[in-house]
């Protein structure tokens, strides 16, 4: 038995789901966090599996959720629906109900946030309700775990019964005179393709292309439909869309006016959340007050308590290496492989995992933004400024992220409804500097710019984001034509965040992170090490420039000689850096250091002049984004063809940068 969970954005899905299965799913005060369906069994009856689909308005194909949604529900063919409504919320929640019905599926409806309702003191005839609907109706409320047994036992009778609801008729006037005519034109072409009729009929009453094509009508009957339409949208002077919305509210409003009791029409939340927003939100403090909200949580993660956290850790992982050292060598292993597992693997995934305490730091925070819904007002402060370069607001959370790491950066880009939107995020994201670059620009600029350090550090950070937005620009004229999907988030009511939901989205990207420093990172580090303390010929080499990783470096740096550095070290640093941004400079540190000269002075014999420092920089800064970023770019783009494109062409966008800048800065300094 399946069953599928569906209703709006935010109605507690994921919550009900967390109860029904005991599992611990990601559940967030933000629109828009399941975005992947997910499934799980029922705690109760082993047989039962249940389906988490994303947050939906309607069973129009118009965003990724929804078309999730809706394919999984003609083609999936659930047992049952579970329809879960925000009670607080009930007119707009009912609109998808009215479509599910049309579905003729077994359904139930969940009426959760049962307890916000009774603390307001407003009530909703339940047997009305279900009476009237034809459907069985439940409440609950899923985070206190109230209803929620009767829920799943009404679940499995409705399913064993295989009861579609019992009625289908909402429609009224000229709609309903439109409705029954094209049932009849479709009636055996919905059937052939096993779509409900009357489901068909309105969908194709609203215009839905997909519908249209999957029915494979024959040009006289477009042109009746066509007719139909036409006439139902003159006599009611509005478009197609706008007549079945009209209608539909026109049902729920009588509908609510029977069932449902109100004595507060706001609730105690939405009050708070509209006192709170009247700050938060206002027209001249949100942008600065969003800045200081930020800038305190860039100071915490990567100010004095993150940076301890990650200190600590970094001693930690060096103690360790330390007295792995002294084992392997008091047993005497090789010298290669305690090279491999000294040099090559702790180095390697330690430098890498020392960035564990700031990414849960940083997440802490995060977690706390979107639990208690501030995230949502983020994004739609910002939605007006990113709208000018072709994005929604929607975009913005994950580019915030991408100051951060990239790799979550481009995972939070699911929650962006839009595929267009989605890929042009992705495609911006690692122009923004992420935090594994910092310790490229530290040393750099205390080596190079000693007495300009602000100006450096703020033009590099500044230039990622300037490019981001001219890409963003150019992207929006040719390969995303378009406008970004309006913005259309409904802002959910502050909550106080829990405490068992920040742990645990905290626990998944630390788990998520832990995952990717002994997976790719572990094997990236192993051939780095590998490429470096081996020649063509398999000897161990005391001379890293006779390695096969120098002479791939000076293979390549031929390339890199317009942009004024063509070093071999510079070169494999580069290359070296697509394992995790920091290993450029760990491999400088390996490849310069030597007992003749100091570190910086070896640095700065390594490049010819300013200029080419500067460019050198601008090249770190814009080009292909390291191996775990790629992987999650893979992932969620889907394709290794795309992700492959889009490396060269960030790369070449960095290469083209880095040549202007090398010829401007060399008039200059
Ligand atoms: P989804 O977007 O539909 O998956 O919704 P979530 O499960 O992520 O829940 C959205 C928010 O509603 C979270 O902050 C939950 O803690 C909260 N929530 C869920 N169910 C209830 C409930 O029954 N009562 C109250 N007061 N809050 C709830
Ligand atoms: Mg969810």
């Amino acid at each position: 038995m399946t069953f599928a969970l569906i209703g709006n954005q935010n109605s507690g899905k994921t919550t009900l789901f967390n109860q029904l299965t005991g599992s611990n799913q990601h559940v967030g005060n933000f629109p828009g966090v399941t975005v992947e369906k997910k499934e799980g069994v029922l705690k109760k009856n082993k047989d039962a599996s249940i389906v988490d689909l994303p947050g939906i308005y309607s069973l129009s194909p118009y965003t990724s959720e929804e078309v999730v949604t809706r394919d999984f529900l003609l083609k999936g063919r659930p047992d049952c629906i579970i329809n879960i409504i925000d009670a607080t919320n009930i007119e707009r929640n009912l609109y998808l109900t009215l479509q599910l019905i049309e579905l003729e599926m077994p359904m139930v409806i969940a009426l959760n946030m049962m307890d916000e309702v009774r603390a307001n003191g407003n009530s909703i005839y339940v047997d009305k309700l279900s009476s009237e609907l034809g459907v069985a109706v439940v409440p609950i409320s899923a985070s206190k775990n109230e209803g929620v047994d009767e829920l799943a036992e009404t679940a499995i009778k409705v399913a064993r019964a295989k009861k579609p609801p019992q009625k289908l008729d909402f429609c009224s006037g000229d709609v309903h005179r439109a409705i029954h005519s094209v049932c009849h034109i479709i009636e055996d072409h919905a059937q052939r393709i096993n779509v409900p009729v009357r489901f068909a009929a309105t969908k194709l009453i609203e215009g839905d292309e997909p519908m249209l094509a999957s029915l494979e009508l024959s040009t006289n009957e477009i042109d009746i439909i066509g007719h139909v339409v036409d006439e139902m949208q003159t006599n009611l002077g509005t478009d197609r869309e706008a007549a079945l919305a009209d209608m539909r509210y026109e049902y729920i409003e009588n509908l609510c006016r029977i069932c449902v009791k109100k004595v507060n029409s706001t609730t105690k939340e939405q009050i708070r959340s509209e006192k709170i927003d009247r700050v938060l939100t206002s027209k001249y403090f949100a942008i600065p007050i969003f800045l200081c909200i930020m800038i305190f949580g860039f100071w915490l993660t990567f100010g004095p308590f993150g940076g301890t956290l990650s200190n600590l850790f970094s001693l930690g992982i060096e103690k360790f290496t330390d007295m792995l050292d002294s084992v392997l060598t008091n047993a005497e292993v090789a010298p290669a492989l305690k090279s491999l597992i000294i040099d090559g693997i702790c180095s390697g995934v330690g430098s890498v995992l020392s960035f564990l305490p700031t990414i849960v730091v940083l997440f802490f925070f995060l977690s706390i933004l979107e639990d208690t819904g501030y995230m949502a007002r983020i994004a739609f402060v910002m939605d007006k400024l990113l709208r000018k370069i072709g994005l929604s607001g929607r975009s913005f959370v994950p580019m915030l992220i991408g100051f951060g790491c990239s790799v979550p950066a481009i995972m939070a880009t699911r929650t962006l409804s839009s595929e267009r939107d989605r890929k042009m995020t992705i495609l911006l994201t690692p122009f923004i500097s992420c935090s594994a670059k910092l310790p490229i620009y530290a040393i750099f600029t205390q080596v190079f710019f000693p007495n300009h350090a602000v100006l450096v550090m703020s033009s590099l950070y500044f230039g990622g984001i300037l490019v981001g937005i001219i890409t963003a620009n150019i992207l929006n004229r040719t390969k995303f034509k378009g406008k970004p999907i309006p913005f259309v988030m409904e802002l959910p009511s502050y909550r106080f965040p829990s405490y068992k939901n920040v742990i645990l989205h905290m626990w998944e990207k630390a788990k998520d992170f832990i995952v990717k420093a002994f997976t790719i990172i572990f094997m990236a580090t192993i051939i780095i090490w590998f490429l470096q303390a081996f020649n063509y010929k398999f000897d161990f080499v005391s001379d890293t420039s006779e390695s096969m990783l120098a002479s791939i470096g000076k293979f390549l740096s031929p390339l890199f000689a317009p942009l004024g550095f063509s070093s071999w070290k510079s070169v494999t640093a580069l290359i070296t850096g697509l394992t995790a941004k920091e290993a450029v400079i760990s491999t400088f540190r390996v490849l310069l250091e030597s007992p003749a000269t100091t570190f910086e002075a070896a640095l700065q014999g390594e490049f010819s002049s300013i200029a080419a420092v500067i460019s050198f920089l601008t090249f770190t800064l814009l080009y292909m984004p390291c191996v775990a970023t790629m992987a999650a770019i893979k992932r969620e783009l889907g394709s290794t063809l795309k992700s492959a494109q889009m490396m060269l062409w960030q790369t070449g966008i960095a290469w083209i940068c880095a040549f202007v800048v090398y010829r401007i800065a060399l008039l200059f300094v």
